[in-house]
């Protein structure tokens, strides 16, 4: 049997959807086997899994729904970083060919640059006076995605911060002491392989890239100028004010909407699937794959 590119057919109306997910092969806590089951405990008919800038948990994920014949759709799906005009911009590929030549290299150009921002990272660190901390966000981000979160967590477990926001306020966070600038591709870029491999290009959390609403708006033109196709409006944590600007956004921009979790490991303010309900005032991305 050949193994996906198939559009997979959704219906909101009747299926639990959550189009944005995180495993151990970045910086989620679960395994690919075990956020399958936790979506099948949270009744989640159609799930998408978008590590940072790695595909690693797609096969994975895929061959443990096959074996065990699990009722659930998986979405093929990657969460890009990039950089806009000095911000760090998530783009969302969904539907995806894990194994498209172009898609391949960007990774493979993605994970040098988060390789080469680790070890200065870890260097900084040395320097205010913390020693080993690159090493051991290595162990911990094992063969997977290196990424922040992993040093956050390291620093809070060598009990040099109270928590792991605390981390990023402090010393890995924008313009903090041991932030290190990262060689991201453009948002251009990200777009283009995404569409290369087939999939649809939507801009991750729109909402949390502190920024003013006339810079976002920005974002979003050039974004649309690209050819991204969908914008996640749709997500668990946002205020009534920021749901409807984002609803309003896909409207005026002719952009699909998506909806996704971020889910990364159990928490008490949010989990898979949780508060995500698209209005029917916007058309859904996953109208691009019927
Ligand atoms: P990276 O992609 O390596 O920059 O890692 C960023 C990841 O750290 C994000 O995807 C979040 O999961 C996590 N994170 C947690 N708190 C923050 C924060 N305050 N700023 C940025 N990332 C954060
Ligand atoms: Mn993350
Ligand atoms: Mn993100
Ligand atoms: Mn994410």
């Amino acid at each position: 049997m050949s193994l996906m590119s198939t559009k997979n057919f959704i219906d909101s109306q009747t299926q639990r959807i959550d189009l944005h997910s995180h495993t151990k092969c970045s910086d989620g806590g679960l395994t690919p086997q075990e956020l399958i089951e936790r979506a099948l405990n949270f009744q989640i008919d159609v799930l998408a899994i978008t590590d940072h800038d790695t595909v690693a948990g797609l096969s994975i994920a895929r061959s443990y729904i096959l074996e065990k014949n699990l009722p659930i759709t998986l979405i093929d799906g990657i969460e890009i970083s990039t950089s806009w005009r000095g911000f760090e911009i998530h783009i969302v590929g969904l539907n995806i060919d894990k194994h498209h030549p172009q898609l391949v290299q960007l990774i493979e150009q993605q994970q040098q640059a988060r390789e080469l921002r680790a070890s200065t990272m870890g260097e900084k660190l040395e320097k205010i006076g913390f020693t080993d901390v690159y090493q051991q966000a290595k162990a911990l981000a094992e063969q997977g995605s290196i990424t922040r979160a992993h040093f956050a967590k390291v620093l809070y477990q060598q009990g040099k911060v109270a928590n792991l926001q605390a981390a990023f306020d402090k010393y890995i966070g924008k313009g903090k002491r041991a932030f290190v600038k990262p060689q991201w591709c453009s948002v251009e870029q990200a777009v283009e392989v995404i569409h290369q491999a087939g999939g649809s290009a939507v801009m991750a959390h729109p909402v949390r890239y502190d920024m003013t609403t006339k810079w976002l708006r920005r974002l979003i033109v050039d974004f649309k100028t690209t050819g991204g196709d969908g914008l996640e409006a749709v997500l668990p944590q946002m205020n009534n004010a920021q749901r409807q600007l984002m609803l309003s956004f896909c409207l005026e921009y002719d952009l699909l909407a998506s909806m996704g979790s971020d889910f990364h490991y159990p928490s008490k303010w949010s989990d898979l699937g949780r508060n995500l309900l698209m209005p029917d005032t916007v058309t859904p991305i996953w109208q691009q794959w019927h």
